[in-house]
């Protein structure tokens, strides 16, 4: 049995361990991989293993920043994605 020092998962077997660490999200954390998508004096900050999930925040931002979208509707498409677990981490700097 091994353990990703990062999250605490075990794993049974080291070439598993390896494949995690691709994906863990707290890794991602500790070494500040997050996706930054800035709203005014916000900034919404997001760690997800799905590229997917990655061009629809984008889409999401870009109606954002022409004016199509309000800010708090953009928390909360975020939010929605970390609910059904496409995002991993999800956190708000500034404000
Ligand atoms: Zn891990």
């Amino acid at each position: 049995m091994v353990v990703c020092k990062y999250c605490g998962q075990k794993w049974k077997s080291l070439q598993s361990l390896r494949s995690h660490l691709k994906h863990c999200p707290e890794r991602k954390r500790v070494r500040n991989q997050w996706k930054k998508y800035a709203i005014g004096s916000t900034t919404v900050c997001v760690i997800t293993r799905s590229p997917k999930t990655v061009r629809l925040i984008e889409a999401e931002h870009r109606r954002l920043l022409a004016g199509h979208r309000h800010p708090a509707a953009f928390v909360g498409f975020c939010e929605a994605l970390r609910q059904v677990g496409a995002i991993q981490l999800l956190r708000l700097e500034g404000s």
